[in-house]
């Protein structure tokens, strides 16, 4: 009740606006309007998990067994103002909606979803002081509210602070991220199945190097499961 009155105030005093159509929205949970939301087009590629564009794309590299993608990301601006929202003006909160939302999807298509634990790509410690979160880490809260799978943070490091590798071809990010992440507790994901989750893949380089380090000598099975593909 409290609450309530608190939130009704402080949107009288800074109503929050659509980061997309800028037109004011009710309540404090959301930066979309649901007009804005329905414009966005989810992609199919939960109905043929081990096929599509984004398995085929890891499966060049690395072993997985089914791999999900909200959104195509250069499809539609929409998705590129919510992804730059969550992960650079400081809207983690954007990342645990769209888990929810592609929970409730992968629920609703009866998807297989039965992974022993979920597992955010992590960010270096020095990326996350500068952003105060991990946007992945936002993202895979969202889905386990949904498919009630935990979600592991502490289990995988990332040890190297790589530098933005947009400038590079596909083979040269792939060896620029050889030993990036260790497997501090291996117990954890020992014969697992891990769903990998992060925000946008592109080339695949970073979830690759996170699903090896899995797989070394631990029996790992792996999905993957992104906000975005970029294509
Ligand atoms: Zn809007």
């Amino acid at each position: 009740m409290l609450k309530q009155v608190l939130i009704d105030f402080l949107n009288l005093l800074f109503p929050v606006r659509c980061v997309s159509c800028g037109e004011c929205i009710e309540g404090r949970h959301s930066v979309i309007c649901d007009g804005c939301l329905s414009k966005i087009q989810i992609t199919d590629y939960h109905l043929y998990p081990n096929t599509n564009r984004l398995w085929m794309l890891m499966n060049t590299n690395v072993d997985i067994k089914y791999a999900y993608a909200l959104f195509k990301f250069h499809q539609n601006d929409i998705v590129k103002k919510l992804i730059h929202y969550m992960k650079y003006k400081n809207h983690p909160e954007i990342g645990v909606q769209l888990g929810i939302l592609y929970g409730s999807i992968l629920k609703k298509h009866h998807c297989n979803i039965h992974f022993d634990v979920i597992i955010p790509v992590p960010l270096h410690k020095k990326r996350i002081e500068q952003r105060g979160y991990n946007q992945s880490e936002m993202f895979a809260k969202g889905l386990s509210q949904i498919i009630n799978i935990p979600v592991n943070n502490n289990c995988i490091f990332r040890t190297v602070n790589t530098i933005s590798q947009t400038t590079k071809s596909g083979s040269d990010r792939l060896l620029g991220m050889d030993n990036v992440f260790t497997v501090v507790d291996m117990d954890e994901v020992k014969g697992k199945h891990v769903l990998i989750v992060d925000d946008v893949v592109t080339t695949g380089s970073t979830m690759t190097s996170c699903i090896k380090a899995l797989k070394v000598n631990l029996n790992c099975e792996v999905s993957v499961a992104v906000i975005a593909i970029a294509e």
